[in-house]
């Protein structure tokens, strides 16, 4: 049997961000309107750091509006909803998003309640995760949507297919799943407490890996010809000593790429598939939310 097919995140990414700047153009031309994004971010944990700056970077190459609010890292509560309620009133910013994780004084869950869901451009939201659940439009966390778009480009239509999803966060596992099904696939959400998961992962015509363990999925897990998207990231130190000890970190996927790429029919790698897609659709949202909030259809 042939080897899979890469998908390849990165061009993909590349090509929705200029769709992305497009729309941003149009939506400035004919209506007066820049789509702002509000980047949060609480302590200084490096990976997040990192991510920040290129929401940041990306946000201003589409030619939309950027703020990007760097928090000490024992900011009170009081002081972070302060900023958070400010921002949901502050009529150049469409999409606000807090970095998480954030340091352990303060509550994930209660953040993003007192996000606007209008604003709530990760899909966090009660209100935003309700919407996805009953079928309404919603803002959609941007991982998941990303994942949707590799899969419907590489598979095309995606009725009646078995997806199997590795994870049930409120982030990726459990919207993930929902996307799917509004897909009309048949959809099993798969967790730490599932009973022999490699016999789950070998029904599946999709698998969508969002665990956070390296390597965990192997080649005899996967079912000859399946799709597999691989969300999973950690970061293990430089194989370089030198870029090491210059902290330099190398990505691993929760696939076992070369197994698995030796049975499946398509596959994300790590870096470049699934992770570039997350800013991509991360801007998409936020011109949503621009359009809604201005009553632009
Ligand atoms: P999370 O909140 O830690 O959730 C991990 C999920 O994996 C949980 O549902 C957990 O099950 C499940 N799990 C843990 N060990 C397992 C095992 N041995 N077998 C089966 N399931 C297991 O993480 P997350 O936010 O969903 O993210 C998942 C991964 O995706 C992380 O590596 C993260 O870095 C990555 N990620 C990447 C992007 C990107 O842009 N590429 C975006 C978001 C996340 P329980 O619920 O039973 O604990």
């Amino acid at each position: 049997m042939s080897e899979a097919t890469i998908i390849d995140g990165k061009a993909f990414a590349a090509r929705l961000r200029e769709t992305v700047a497009a729309e941003v153009a149009a939506l400035k031309a004919d209506h007066g309107v820049t789509p702002g994004l509000a980047v949060v971010l609480v302590g200084e944990d490096p990976a997040s750091q990192v991510y920040v700056r290129n929401k940041g970077e990306q946000t201003t190459a589409a030619g939309m509006y950027s703020e990007t609010h760097r928090l000490a890292a024992d900011t009170p509560e009081p002081e972070l909803f302060a900023l958070i309620d400010r921002l949901n009133d502050d009529p150049a910013i469409h999409g606000i998003l807090v970095q998480f994780p954030v340091p352990d004084h303060l509550s994930q869950d209660r953040i993003v309640a007192r996000i606007s869901p209008d604003k709530d451009v990760d899909g966090l939201t009660v209100t935003n995760a309700g919407r996805l659940a009953s079928g309404l439009p919603a803002l959609t966390s941007c991982t998941p949507v990303g994942c949707m778009m590799l899969l419907k480009d590489a598979l095309g239509d995606l009725r009646g297919k078995h997806a199997v999803v590795i994870g049930r966060s409120n982030l990726m596992g459990k919207p993930m799943a929902q996307l799917l099904l509004a897909a009309d696939c048949t959809v099993t959400i798969a967790h730490s407490r599932t009973v022999d998961l490699p016999a789950i992962c070998r029904q599946a015509d999709i698998l969508v890996a969002a665990v956070g363990r390296a390597e965990m999925v192997r080649g005899d897990w996967i079912k000859p010809g399946a799709a597999v998207i691989d969300v999973g990231i950690t970061r293990f130190p430089s194989r370089d000593p030198e870029k090491a000890a210059q902290g330099k970190t190398r990505l691993v996927g929760d696939v076992a790429f070369d197994e698995a790429k030796a049975v499946a029919g398509w596959i994300t790698p790590v870096p470049g598939g699934v992770g570039p897609m997350t800013i991509a659709c991360l801007l998409q949202n936020t011109v949503t939310a621009a359009r809604r909030l201005n009553g632009i259809a």
